[in-house]
């Protein structure tokens, strides 16, 4: 039996999770910080909260009998996969990352790249008056301070202060539409989009929606990746290491 732990709270996750589900030869336990009210659960097994840090993920892959970890976090969880890295390494554990590919920008973008949420925060006031802040609700804090500002900022759960003084807050879960994204950002009439380099299919539709309307967006680089681990960026891709890289037993289809 072939123990593989998922570190997730993204959809790569949830659909590794299905793609591995009913494989002879396999346990899959898929875990989430747990900071989300009503998470989308992946099928399997669930470990709801984190492990306390890198020593108390060493643990309890040494006492669930984990042979492998697959890192499907989101690009910007940095701490879990620092924890990841260290936990594994000293344990011996092979440790994949699985990271959707950033969003490139295309003719007609007028992305302004950024190294932080603060730097993002600097730089708003210059650019116009009206912000959509796609960022997550973690992230209000930083713009708490932007007082000439007015902010549409759209999260799952609801923001916790402190807050900037002008806002409107969207409690909203993608997938979103282009349609979606160009009615809600004419009818505030946003004149910004602030983002994190997320990549992937679910969120893009924003990206869309700006280039539509000329506006700029603002655009958080993601942290970089571990050196010298093994990383992919597709579900398929992941499962095929696991098929041919984990190990004697491997993963077998069932
Ligand atoms: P983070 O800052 O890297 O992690 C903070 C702590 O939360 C970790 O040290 C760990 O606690 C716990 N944790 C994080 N991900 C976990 C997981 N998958 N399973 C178990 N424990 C986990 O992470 P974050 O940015 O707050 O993200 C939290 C979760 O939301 C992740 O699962 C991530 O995939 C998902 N998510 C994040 C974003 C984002 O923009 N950051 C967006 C969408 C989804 P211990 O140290 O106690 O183990």
């Amino acid at each position: 039996m072939l123990n593989i732990l998922v570190l997730g709270g993204t959809d790569e996750a949830r659909r590794l999770a299905a793609a591995l589900a009913g494989r002879d030869g396999i346990h899959l336990v898929s875990s989430l910080a747990g900071r989300v009210r009503n998470p989308k659960l992946p099928v399997g097994e669930v470990h709801e909260g984190g492990f306390g840090g890198p020593e108390g993920l060493a643990a309890w892959l040494a006492e669930r009998r984990i042979d492998v970890v697959v890192d499907a976090t989101h690009p910007f969880a940095a701490r879990m996969t620092a924890s990841a890295v260290e936990a594994t390494t000293g344990a011996g554990v092979p440790l994949l990352i699985l990271r959707r590919p950033g969003w490139q920008e295309g003719p007609g973008d007028d992305w302004r790249w950024v190294p932080s949420l603060a730097a993002a925060a600097e730089l708003l006031p210059e650019l116009g008056e009206r912000v959509f802040l796609s960022t997550g609700r973690r992230s209000l804090p930083v713009f708490a301070d932007l007082d000439g500002l007015w902010f549409l900022a759209r999260s799952v759960d609801s923001p916790e202060p402190p807050l900037p003084r002008h806002l409107e807050v969207l409690l909203s879960r993608g997938p979103f539409t282009v349609e979606g994204e160009l009615a809600l950002m004419r009818e505030h009439r946003v004149d910004m989009l602030v983002t994190k380099d997320s990549g992937g299919e679910m969120t893009t539709a924003k990206l869309f929606a700006a280039r539509e309307l000329g506006l700029p967006v603002v655009i958080v680089r993601r942290p970089p990746p571990p050196d010298g681990v093994a990383a992919v960026e597709t579900v398929e891709a992941a499962v095929a290491w696991l098929e041919t890289a984990a190990g004697p037993e491997g993963v077998h289809a069932g």
